[in-house]
């Protein structure tokens, strides 16, 4: 029997198995499709992966391979030695409204510290899917490819899931099987939410005078288009409420009608390769868990991609997951633990749907819609209004209610630089938690003794400790404890216990 099975080898599925397989948990992952497709290669497979994204792949010693496969040259070149961290060189869009990146304040963003990690990478689920299959495969899990999900059942000890002529036991079954999840409807999770107000394209095209369209995002009063730099890679939002019958292909007349409508211009479509479409319903599970099945992803949530947000709130699953997923089906995780995980990222998914729906909201053509537009376009154009919108889609706003009233507990730890030259994810390549203790003095190492396997301790200076004398932080980067300058002792054994003590 395997310890974990995952549904979908989609890039959730495939990070939450390299992370219980560097815990060392026996993983086995089924994937319905044989082979990559055209809608996972650039550049209809594009994605932006958020600073918070991209330190997951840093923490693990993965982020050479992210940029290579990505074919990133200049992520940027961080002095070490900096007192500050530099202002981001791109922000992303709300609503189609480009965001100035010069316009951010990066004294309001919380814990930025000098870093590798800064700035989202452009990628494509392609080349994420790549580094994450060779990561997984180096941790021993084992990937079906050709094997759909099609049935499960579950009892009080395993899962039994059906997938082609095979049939495949495992501790705990992850559905990461994305929007339309076998493994949601087989398991009986409640999906509730809210219907389409638009309907979204993408597609390959050959246009006759694409010079008529605007490049990068455009919001016109019928709805949006963008022009990506690769010719003839484009997409729209139509506001038609989500009528079009997605069930039909689309055909080149409705989408140069569509094309005409939104742009306002009377470009002509000659050709289409390839085309998809998708929009902005919104739901998610009522729970992450039901039983021994558990959801990751899109599997859990499903939204418009207005704000890129989809894949970086999947991989925040996955990290949160699964460490916790691994203490659990290896038999060593404390009380409750694995229901943390529902508890710290339902609410943020829910969070994500209102960023969408609210960008969904504004730009509808109708006059109340374009009386909000206007006014949070002025917002946008304002110093906090730029700073507010790159806090949240970059993740750096993100914070999990763990109970403490401390400002730094629950947020994500920045990368430290300690004055040995080393940093913070140095230390998280092998998925361990890690105790800090800036005071050097050893006193915690007594606290956490018993969970060396788990937790590595770093007596050692930093070059900024934002005023902590000691920390203690999770496997997914996330800081549980945090004290000083006169640390109290008792509350960090306490949450040593909390995160890392055992059932007994
Ligand atoms: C046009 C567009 C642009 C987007 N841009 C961004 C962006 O810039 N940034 C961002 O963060 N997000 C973006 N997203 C969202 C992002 O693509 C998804 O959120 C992300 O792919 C979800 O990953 P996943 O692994 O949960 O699901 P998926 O990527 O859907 O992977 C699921 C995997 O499961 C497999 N599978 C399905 N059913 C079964 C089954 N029964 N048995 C076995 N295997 C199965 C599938 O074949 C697939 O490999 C965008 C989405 C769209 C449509």
């Amino acid at each position: 029997m395997y310890d974990v099975v995952i549904a979908g080898a989609g890039p959730v599925g495939l990070l939450l198995a390299c992370e219980l397989g560097i815990a060392g948990c026996d993983v086995l992952v089924l994937e319905q499709d044989d082979a990559g497709t055209p809608w996972r290669a650039m550049p209809l497979g594009m994605r932006g992966l958020s600073p918070a994204s991209v330190e997951v792949f840093h923490r693990r010693g993965m982020l050479p391979a992210l940029l290579q496969a990505s074919g990133v040259e200049d992520y940027g070149d961080f002095d070490a030695d900096l007192q500050e961290a530099p202002a981001p060189r791109s922000v992303a869009h709300f609503a189609g409204m480009m965001l100035d990146p010069a316009d951010i304040d990066t004294g309001a963003l919380p814990l930025r510290l000098p870093s590798p990690v800064l700035e989202g990478v452009m990628t494509s689920l392609e080349a994420v899917e790549s580094v994450l299959a060779e990561q997984a495969a180096k941790s021993g899990v084992t990937i079906r490819r050709g094997e759909r999900v099609t049935a499960l059942r579950q009892d009080s000890d395993s899962v039994t899931v059906r997938a082609g002529d095979h049939e495949y036991q495992g501790r705990w079954l992850v559905g990461c099987d994305g929007g339309r999840s076998t493994v949601r409807t087989l398991a009986d999770f409640e999906f509730t939410g809210t219907e389409p107000q638009f309907t979204g394209y993408t597609m390959l095209a050959s246009l006759a005078d694409p010079e008529k369209l605007q490049p990068g995002f455009t919001l016109t009063p019928t709805g949006m288009y963008l022009q990506m730099p690769t010719p003839g890679h484009i997409g729209m939002l139509d506001c038609d409420g989500g009528a079009f019958d997605r069930t039909q292909k689309p055909t080149v007349e409705h989408l140069q009608d569509v094309l005409r409508r939104v742009s306002g211009t009377d470009v002509t479509l000659t050709d289409v390769e390839l085309v998809s479409t998708f929009t902005d319903r919104a739901r998610q599970t009522t729970s992450y868990r039901q039983g021994r099945v558990l959801l990751a992803g899109d599997a859990a949530h499903i939204h418009s991609p207005l704000g890129a947000q989809g894949l970086n709130t999947g991989i925040g699953d996955a990290v949160n997951l699964g460490w916790k997923l691994a203490a659990t089906a290896q038999g060593y995780a404390p009380q409750g633990l694995l229901d943390t995980y529902t508890q710290e990222r339902h609410p943020v998914g829910a969070q994500i749907l209102e960023w969408t729906r609210a960008q969904s909201a504004v730009m509808r053509p109708d006059p109340h819609s374009q009386a909000v537009q206007a006014l949070v376009r002025d917002l946008l154009a304002t110093r906090d209004g730029t700073t507010y919108v790159y806090n949240r889609t970059s993740g750096s706003s993100q914070r999990y209610n763990l109970g403490s009233t401390h400002p730094l507990v629950g947020r994500n730890a920045p990368d430290f630089h300690f004055t040995d030259g080393s940093r913070l994810s140095d230390y998280m390549h092998k998925g361990h938690g890690v105790a800090i203790d800036f005071t050097a003095d050893r006193r915690l190492a007594d606290a956490i003794s018993g969970y060396e396997d788990l937790v590595r301790y770093l007596p050692t200076a930093a070059r900024n400790e934002l005023d902590c004398a000691a920390l203690l932080i999770r496997p997914d980067g996330v800081i549980a404890w945090a004290d000083g300058p006169d640390p109290d002792l008792t509350a960090f054994a306490h949450a040593a216990d909390r995160w890392f003590g055992t059932t007994d």
